[in-house]
């Protein structure tokens, strides 16, 4: 599999990582929550974890195992643990490694229910510090002697903002520590986290990676590249024989079977399925993406465009060094005085929906949307205003998605 291109791998890993049965080209989708021990001795040696085997669907199943597999092959990690949501797989991963006492430094451009989760682990003990992550500068001055971990995710949505992340990963490799990148809008199509240090990747299964917008799940990947024997928080019972599996042990144990949110098994094989054509579609999307950004910043009717494939964006340079290709998302600024709800009305073919990462080219209000519960600072201090749209791209062709937006461009300033 190793040389084979990664097109090609994503094609064949289903059949080629997990057991083959009957000949099947798909992973079964077993939906047993129980798994018999014809010798009782079984039940106890799994149970006490001298034996690896299935004993209750929450915390594993041959489905959701043969979907870790190819999430783990597909990031170069040492293992994965996937979870209903990308929420999910944030929250009880987050909570199963940190402790009361905790200092943690994030992002302060995060996906609004991460943010919204990391402050509420304030109330539970931890100190968290939002920090801007395009230069590794503040993630420096922010760190205290109880720092632990590093969050961060690869580009933010919904302006686009490019994290320092190989100098975030040099800084948290010195310092050993823990580094976690929410890798959701840059698949390792375009971008290896683990080639940035990153010691954990987090994926909402949801968006890119199945790619159709009717299936939830998410997903953590332990790269293999951090000393859990230095972190200590792992409790003594999750010590391993093997070190690299320390993380991933404590987060299956008190992450997915102690929180409970498992991935079901038919959503399970529904995300295998998307992942097939991961490629295919995320190369598409990216080029739509550029196409019509450079469309955009030539419409005299459009303010600002807000997309790291463009020279002016603040890290054009940094997403240049770290990408190959800018990814799929953008966001546009109407002159002030437009509508936009009206606006957004105005489009056919492009659909307005909160989600990201679908096939279909996607529009959504921002401030009066998922910014809503933010304060007036936040905002400005995240460059939101009234007036900016979010576009996720999706894989239509460009000529339509074009016409579809020059056409509601058309007399613009009618639209007060
Ligand atoms: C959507 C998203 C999530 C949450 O994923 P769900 O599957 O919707 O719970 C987390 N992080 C990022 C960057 C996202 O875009």
């Amino acid at each position: 599999m190793k040389d084979l291109s990664l097109a090609t791998q994503l094609v064949h890993a289903d059949k080629h990582l997990n057991p083959n049965v009957d000949g099947a080209v798909h992973a079964p989708v077993n939906q047993s929550v129980l798994f018999e021990f014809a010798d009782a001795q079984g039940i106890v040696d799994a149970f006490q974890g001298k034996q690896a085997a299935h004993v209750y669907s929450r915390s594993s199943s041959s489905t959701t195992n043969a979907l870790q597999n190819v999430l783990s092959h597909f990031e170069q990690g040492v293992g994965a643990v996937t979870f209903a949501t990308g929420m999910a797989a944030i929250s009880s991963s987050i909570l199963s490694l940190v402790r009361q006492g905790d200092h943690i430094i994030v992002s302060e451009y995060l996906f609004g229910n991460t943010r919204s989760f990391f402050k509420h682990l304030r109330q539970l003990g931890v100190e968290v510090s939002f920090v801007d992550v395009t230069n590794v500068q503040h993630v420096v001055a922010a760190k205290q002697t109880n720092t632990t971990m590093v969050y961060t995710e690869s580009l933010a949505n919904p302006m686009t903002q490019v994290a320092d992340m190989a100098a975030i990963g040099r800084f948290c490799e010195q310092q050993a520590l823990l580094y976690i990148i929410d890798n959701t809008m840059s698949p390792n199509v375009i971008f290896s986290a683990k080639s940035c240090q990153a010691s954990l990747i987090i994926s909402s299964l949801t968006k890119y990676i199945s790619g159709h917008g009717q299936v939830l799940g998410g997903s953590i990947v332990d790269t293999g590249l951090f000393d859990w024997t230095g972190y200590a928080n792992i409790q003594p019972l999750y010590q391993v024989a093997d070190k690299q599996q320390w993380g991933l042990t404590q987060i299956r144990k008190k992450g997915l079977r102690d929180l409970g949110a498992t991935l079901p098994a038919a959503s399970a094989s529904t995300i295998l399925i998307g992942l097939e054509t991961l490629s295919l579609r995320y190369q598409t999307a990216c080029d739509n993406a550029r196409r019509l950004a450079i469309h955009f910043v030539n419409h005299p009717d459009i303010k600002a465009v807000y997309y790291p494939g463009l020279a002016e964006h603040p890290e054009h340079f940094l997403a240049r060094d770290l990408f190959n290709h800018y990814g799929a998302i953008m966001s546009i600024e109407l002159p002030e005085g437009v509508d936009i709800i009206a606006w957004i009305n105005r489009l056919n073919l492009v659909i307005c929906a909160t989600h990201l990462g679908d096939t279909r080219t996607l529009a959504l209000p921002v401030e009066q949307t998922i910014y809503f519960e933010a304060s007036a600072e936040e905002k400005s201090k995240m460059g939101i205003n009234a007036q900016i749209v979010r576009l996720s791209i999706g894989i239509e062709s460009i000529d339509d998605l074009i016409a579809d937006f020059d056409s509601a461009l058309q007399g613009i300033e009618g639209i007060q």
